[in-house]
């Protein structure tokens, strides 16, 4: 089914959506990038929730309410530094995708959103981020029919490009 998946260029903190995934760092007590701006348009409440959290290791996931976003919730995710491949980002950054996933699944969300994990202030190298984002999440996908929508929420015009290229030469792949 086309639509299932879909890139956008947007500001994630608009995205009316059941969960949006915030990349966060391990604290989970806010940073820039796209986790400043989901705090911010969250309002004080998120931190609250956040500060009795214990933080989260790198690929894993934690769940809040999503306070003022238009958002039912907040998934938040510790993506990989990147330090040049060959210290298991790719398995971590893989993690990310699956464990908001199952996290999306036991909450009953149907449809939720991703940044592109690690690719700002973490420095993965957005077509391989992109490729692994794609492939976690189509893999889900075929055998989940209760998730109605995944979107894949860039920040640019180029990384929106990256994923459409990604997209557009998967799309023998059925759902
Ligand atoms: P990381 O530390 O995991 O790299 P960043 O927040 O620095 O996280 O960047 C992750 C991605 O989120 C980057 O592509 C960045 O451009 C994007 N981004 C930043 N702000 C927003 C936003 N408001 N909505 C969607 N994506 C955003």
């Amino acid at each position: 089914m086309k639509n299932r998946i879909i890139a956008i260029k947007a500001n994630i903190t608009t995205l009316e959506v059941d969960a949006i995934v915030n990349a966060a760092n391990q604290s989970l007590l806010g940073g820039g990038g796209v986790d400043g701006a989901i705090h911010e348009a969250a309002g004080p409440d998120l931190l609250d929730e956040c500060e009795k959290l214990n933080g989260c290791d790198i690929g894993d996931a934690k769940i809040t309410a999503a306070y003022d976003l238009p958002a039912k919730y907040v998934i938040h995710t510790v993506g990989p530094m990147w330090d040049g491949g060959d210290f298991g980002e790719g398995f971590l950054l893989e993690s990310c995708y699956k464990n908001a996933l199952d996290l999306m699944l036991q909450y009953k969300c149907k449809t939720i959103a991703f940044p592109s994990i690690s690719t700002g202030m973490y420095c993965y190298p957005i077509e391989d981020a992109a490729t692994i984002a794609f492939a976690t999440v189509i893999e889900r996908l075929k055998d989940t029919p209760e998730i109605e929508q995944v979107i894949f929420c860039c920040f640019s015009d180029y990384d929106l490009d990256v994923y459409n290229e990604i997209m557009s030469c998967n799309e023998f792949l059925t759902l």
